[in-house]
């Protein structure tokens, strides 16, 4: 454009007084970089809407046209064709001045062709952009064959530019609206760059409940909470990129290094905690998600579908605390939907089934008592494993429920004509370290058993190694329950961290071996279990070897000394009434 400006002002007033050298080096400059233009934009369309592997014979062919039309420009010094420079007439157009005209309106038309044909391709803005630039330039070539040296012209094809610019480069349209993070289209555009190398690596995370937490708090506070939160992330990450998607859906991104476990741990640890949004405290929970170059994914569409999808269903679903879903996990978490789904049905509907284990008296093979296990069912009436849902239970919070409707369930069978039948003396109950953290649990089991008038003495309660660590809290509701006549049993004691002294802190009878060690002691006799089980033994406990599965295991566990065994060797857990009448004495 500044060619051009200086070519018409030459042209016009200094013709006479310029020298030739420099009006045809002007003129020639202007015309040159004017059919450049109009070829740029046409490439710049292409590039739009994505043409990407085109042969380079029609590559050439498509910029012999601007070639030719240069050339002509060049001659021009010597055979005026499309221009001439005269002694004193200054600057006049020459036979073949049509070219400079054509050539721009021919690549509009190609580009206004390319455009149309792969709209598909592009969103409805771009479009309007990209309609907006070919119609302001074929308009000025339009203008230019009736004023060709006009100047506003030449200012008129910075409009192009302009609309080009706002259209497609501006910053504003990579920044969301909610804050100053970037926005999906920036990442998009960025996955359009750093998947063809794979260096890219982000983990996503979802508020849970975005919509419902809309509702609840108010749209104003949960904008508010988002710019919060994305005000937090670039505070405490200033070397990674933010996005925020939409729907409560953040990226960070970083083509370099990412420590996903770590900021994992902190993002779980700050929204442990309310954000205060105006006068209102936000309580929001996340859901991780992975994004990695490892997903087989080879478009940025693709990978921006699958990522909504899963941040779609990490938001609704059963997929709690820490855990960070890979993207090619999609059956995962649907599974885990699934048993989410069931768990709530049962919860909601008291169909919690109860199942028996016994435990039987290792000296002489007899039924002392059985474990309560808990079982669910899905929708097609199979039977869920606890291991599936009692972690899923314990992270939302139905554990407390389906603890209750477990020991409900016994309550009423510890004072049931079938209990006294199979003469035994007590049930296990486990309890979940999640369901200590209510200050009520031991008032709630109270009222239970006044409800079926049931014996505290006939219920023992199980809580497990790993729960017991360091919580006041867990020690202070074990000796609550104890003072009401409950009876402890430690569960699956060797699984972790085995801690002799700390033991001694809890009111435990009896401790159970886990599953694990009964099973390694009985391959190799290692010296450890043996001294181990002796000290236990000297400390007053009795213990209980779960995971008996052969005679030669009961035999084997028998002679070290434990009292108890348990295990598929007597009998799998089984309902109720099962186990009543295979156990009844007549
Ligand atoms: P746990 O308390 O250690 O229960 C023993 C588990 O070992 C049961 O698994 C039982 O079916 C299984 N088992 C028993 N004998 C054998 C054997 O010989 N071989 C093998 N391979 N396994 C055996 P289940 O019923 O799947 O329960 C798994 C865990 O889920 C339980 O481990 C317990 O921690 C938890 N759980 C079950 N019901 C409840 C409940 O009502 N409340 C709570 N908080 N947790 C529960
Ligand atoms: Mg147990
Ligand atoms: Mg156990």
């Amino acid at each position: 454009m500044a060619a051009e400006c200086a070519a018409v002002i030459l042209n016009g007033r200094y013709s006479r007084s310029s020298s030739a050298e420099l009006l045809y080096a002007v003129n020639a400059l202007f015309y040159l970089s004017y059919l450049f233009k109009a070829y740029q934009f046409f490439a710049f369309s292409a590039h739009l809407v994505k043409v990407s592997s085109v042969k380079p014979v029609i590559k050439w062919l498509f910029r012999s046209v601007w070639i030719a039309s240069s050339v002509l420009v060049i001659f021009s010094f010597w055979w005026g064709t499309v221009f001439k420079i005269a002694e004193r007439h200054g600057y006049t157009a020459g036979p073949l001045w049509f070219v400079i005209p054509a050539c721009t309106v021919y690549y509009v038309v190609l580009s206004a062709v390319i455009v149309f044909t792969k709209r598909n391709r592009i969103s409805t803005g771009d479009l309007m952009g990209a309609v907006g630039y070919n119609a302001v330039l074929l308009v000025c070539a339009v203008f230019r064959f009736f004023m060709p040296q006009n100047i506003i012209l030449a200012l008129v094809g910075f409009l192009a530019v302009l609309i080009c610019y706002l259209s497609f480069e501006a910053p504003e349209r990579y920044i969301s609206e909610r804050g100053a993070a970037f926005n999906k289209r920036a990442f998009k555009a960025l996955l359009e760059e750093s998947l063809e190398n794979r260096t890219y690596r982000a983990l996503g995370f979802v508020l849970r409940d975005y919509n419902d937490e809309r509702v609840v708090y108010g749209s104003v506070q949960m904008d508010k909470g988002i710019s919060l939160i994305i005000d937090y992330l670039h505070h405490k990450y200033p070397k990674h990129l933010i996005f925020y998607l939409r729907n409560g859906y953040f990226v960070i991104y970083d083509p370099e290094a990412l420590n996903l476990y770590r900021i994992r741990d902190d993002l779980y640890e700050r929204f442990s905690r309310p954000w205060q949004a105006y006068d209102t405290e936000l309580f929001l929970s996340v859901a991780f998600i992975k994004v990695g170059a490892e997903s087989n994914i080879d478009s940025a569409d693709m990978l921006i579908n699958n990522l909504t999808v899963a941040f779609e269903k990490a938001g609704q679903m059963a997929l709690y605390g820490k855990d960070i879903y890979d993207l090619d996990s999609t059956k995962e978490i649907e599974e885990q939907a699934r048993v989410k789904g069931a768990l709530e049905y049962a919860v909601k509907n008291e169909s919690v089934e109860v199942y028996l284990q016994p435990i039987i008296e290792s000296k002489t093979e007899t039924l002392v008592g059985a474990e309560a296990l808990a079982r669910i069912r899905g929708e097609d009436g199979k039977l869920i494993s606890p291991a599936d849902f009692i972690p899923i239970a314990e992270r939302s919070g139905h554990i407390n429920s389906l603890g209750e409707q477990v020991f409900e369930t016994v309550c009423r069978f510890v004072n049931s004509n079938g209990f006294s039948r199979v003469k035994m003396e007590f049930v296990n109950v486990n309890l979940s370290p999640i369901q200590c953290m209510r200050a009520d649990l031991s008032d709630r089991f109270l009222e239970l058993l006044r409800q079926y008038k049931a014996l505290p003495s006939r219920i023992h309660l199980e809580i497990t190694e790993q729960s017991v660590g360091d919580s006041a809290m867990i020690l202070k509701q074990v000796n609550k329950l104890r003072e009401c006549g409950f009876q402890f049993a430690l569960d699956d004691y060797g699984s972790g961290y085995s801690n002799l002294t700390r033991l001694k802190n809890y009111p435990f009878k009896t401790v159970k071996l886990d599953m694990e060690v009964v099973r390694n002691y009985c391959k190799n006799r290692d010296p450890l279990v043996l001294s181990l089980v002796n000290i236990l033994k000297q400390m007053g406990y009795t213990i209980t070897a779960e995971g008996i599965e052969t005679k030669e295991m009961a035999d084997t566990m028998r002679s070290i000394g434990c009292d108890y065994l348990q295990g598929y060797y007597y009998s799998r857990p089984v309902p109720i009434e099962e186990f009543v009448s295979k156990y009844a004495k007549m």
